[in-house]
């Protein structure tokens, strides 16, 4: 049976942003992030990180130094909380002109999400993604997730549609891991929704 994962988005969700950020020392968790994550691990949730990092398709910094910090992330959380995670999705493509993802992957695309799935065989549709702007939500609902908003102040531009309306706006992390684990599960898709995913465009 595929597992159910949390996609967490990573500057303002995972950790606390600090734009372009390619120095460990300067990382710091989110409070609570780490304490829920586990709930959620033990609860039976794959754990992905899902994160544009346009920096590097800026030229701001190599795809060698952003390894360095992922590493370097992943071992924390290992450390601190005894949390593994089963994967780390980076875009490393800048947007196009307009703003918009040029490629399929950054994020509000779903890109980064149905990568992961496919890998690891993940069941999206009792998945959710966790983050602190809409993009996130709506990448989230075009992969067929539910989408929880860590209202951390990442959101600046409320750009509002049926595909950026979450599921439900979160205070703490604590309150994502409660609102997850106490969750209905969803009807599985008609056979017309189904087909409807697959088909939604940018
Ligand atoms: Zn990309």
């Amino acid at each position: 049976m595929e597992r159910p994962a949390i996609f967490v988005d990573k500057d303002g969700t995972l950790v606390e942003n600090y734009p372009y950020n390619v120095n460990p020392a300067l990382l710091r968790f989110m409070d609570g992030a780490l304490e829920a994550l586990g709930a959620l691990a033990l609860g039976g949730y794959a754990l992905v990180v899902v994160t544009n990092q346009s920096g590097i398709g800026r030229g701001f910094f190599t795809r060698e130094q952003f390894a360095l910090l992922q590493a370097e992330l992943l071992r924390r959380i290992w450390d601190e909380a005894g949390i593994r995670f089963d994967d780390f999705l980076v875009c490393p493509h800048s947007p196009g002109r307009d703003g918009r993802p040029a490629c399929l992957c950054r994020k509000p695309a779903p890109g980064l999400l149905t990568r992961a799935a496919r890998r690891h065989g993940l069941d999206l549709r009792r998945s959710w993604i966790v983050g602190d702007t809409l993009d996130d939500v709506e990448a989230g609902h075009r992969a067929g997730c539910r989408g929880l908003l860590l209202d951390s102040g990442g959101e600046t531009v409320w750009r509002r549609s049926p595909l950026r309306e979450p599921e439900g706006v979160c205070g703490s992390w604590a309150e994502v891991a409660r609102t997850v684990l106490g969750a209905p599960q969803r009807p599985p898709l008609t056979a017309d929704q189904d087909s409807a995913y697959s088909f939604r465009r940018l």
